[in-house]
């Protein structure tokens, strides 16, 4: 492969796709191309305390030498506009790049919020270390802050500006927070412990427009009426994925550019990982695409394996973390269609798990401030074991036992 492999984006997903093919033994041209200015950085910083610390420095996913030593040509600063029916790709510079095998890992971008005033300087949304950047100026000139949204973004942001002494409103459209990811009773605890922080949160509202003086935002006001002071406006409603290079080149799209269990597309010298891709997954059979720093670095690791020859499927066990002020949320599993769960722990003292259960089958685990049961339960689920409800009210230490004389029993399952 003389061209070797060119990875578009070098976010999470991009960079482990780079150091997958080299770990595995890859010996071509590793051309890794971004369109941003940076050596690649860990994203979840940033919004749990990037934007609150003016000295803070972004962290970067490898050292500067991972990219020399290891023989991957980073180009940065450089957008990929078209990937051509020869195997080349358009350089938005000027310029072709030609490809052997292309890896696709370009992510996803903020959902834009159509109102009137969304024009205005000090709205904005975070998704890159140079949004972060303007969000921490901002905030050093802001007394108040408004959120547009109650997802785990918008939240962790809340808890972050409040920390750093700011007035901050959250304004979220539907009746609860954290939309359908989490458990109600999760929801109903992150609120009232960011509200007993002095975060004001308004659900079941909507924005109506904003205002400004002199071309930066002042006010947000609801579709009730109430004016929401604000010297910097956040809008955090989600994202879309990068999916239109793809598109445009032909490719099946579907919520996200549709791979298969090997990470190919519809285009099989294509590949599609991280954010930007979706597919069915193997726990559930659903049609999912997984915005988390762990589907991206699994995905690309499988997509690395993919291209020097191996057949393996995806079959990672999906988990998430989100630290909102005091809590550290962690979920493993995929939650939705269960029917039962059992809580163990105390709510009231802010450490607790939920185990969610579809008939006897264990489906996943919501952690806050527990770490112990959100690992137990990678191991569990990585084995394929659901212990029964007594079992989980045996606590933690009665659960390892039951995974040990499990994977005693079962062990060619278990080692899977
Ligand atoms: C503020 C923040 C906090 C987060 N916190 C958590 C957390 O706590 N836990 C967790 O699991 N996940 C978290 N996430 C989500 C996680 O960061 C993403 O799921 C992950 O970054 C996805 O990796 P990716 O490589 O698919 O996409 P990205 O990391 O977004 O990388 C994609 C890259 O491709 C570039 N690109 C796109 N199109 C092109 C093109 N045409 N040409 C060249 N380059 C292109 C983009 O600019 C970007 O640099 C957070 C995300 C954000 C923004």
């Amino acid at each position: 492969m003389k061209n070797g492999v060119v990875i578009v984006g070098a976010g999470h997903a991009g960079v482990q796709a780079a150091a997958g093919l080299r770990e595995d033994g890859y010996d071509g041209p590793v051309i890794l191309v971004g369109d941003e200015n940076e050596l690649p950085y860990h994203k979840p910083p940033l919004s749990k305390t990037f934007i609150k610390d003016q000295e803070a420095k972004p962290q970067p996913l490898r050292g500067e030498a991972f990219y020399t030593g290891s023989t991957i040509d980073y180009r940065p600063g450089i957008r990929i506009d078209r990937i051509d029916a020869g195997r080349r790709l358009e350089l938005s510079g000027g310029g072709v790049l030609p490809f052997d095998r292309l890896i696709l890992a370009t992510g996803s971008r903020p959902r834009i919020l159509p109102l009137p005033g969304s024009e205005l300087s000090g709205v904005v949304s975070l998704r890159s270390l140079a949004d972060a950047r303007l969000i921490r100026a901002l905030s050093a000139q802001s007394e108040d802050v408004v959120i547009v949204g109650g997802g785990f973004i918008g939240l962790e942001i809340a808890a972050t500006l409040k920390a750093a002494g700011r007035e901050v409103t959250v304004v979220e459209a539907v009746d609860r927070l954290l939309g359908r990811a989490v458990a109600p009773v999760i929801a109903r605890h992150v609120r009232q412990r960011l509200e007993a922080t002095g975060v004001r949160i308004l659900t079941g509202t909507m924005i109506a427009r904003l205002e400004g003086e002199n071309g930066h935002v002042s006010a947000a006001i609801t579709t009730s009426g109430e004016r929401l002071p604000a010297q910097m406006v956040i809008v955090g409603i989600g994202v879309v994925p990068n999916v239109e290079l793809a598109q445009a080149a032909g490719i099946t799209i579907a919520n996200g550019i549709r791979v298969d269990q090997q990470m190919r597309t519809s285009v099989p010298e294509i590949l599609a990982i991280g954010d930007a891709a979706s597919y069915r997954h193997w726990l559930t059979g659903g049609d999912v695409r997984l915005e988390s720093v762990q589907n991206a670095t699994d995905q690309a690791r499988l997509a690395a394996r993919t291209i020097v020859g191996h057949a393996d499927a995806f079959a990672a066990v999906p988990w998430f973390w989100s630290d909102i002020g005091d809590m550290k949320l962690q979920m493993v599993g995929l939650i939705s269609g269960g029917d039962s769960h059992v809580v163990l722990g105390d709510v009231n003292e802010n450490k607790f798990s939920i185990y969610h259960y579809a008939g006897n089958r264990l489906l996943g685990i919501e952690s806050v401030n527990r770490p112990g049961d959100h690992m137990l339960g990678r191991k569990m689920l990585g084995a394929g074991f659901s212990p029964t409800l007594q079992t989980v009210a045996t606590g933690p230490d009665g659960l390892k036992a039951a995974l040990a004389a499990f994977q005693k029993e079962e062990p060619v399952r278990a080692a899977e």
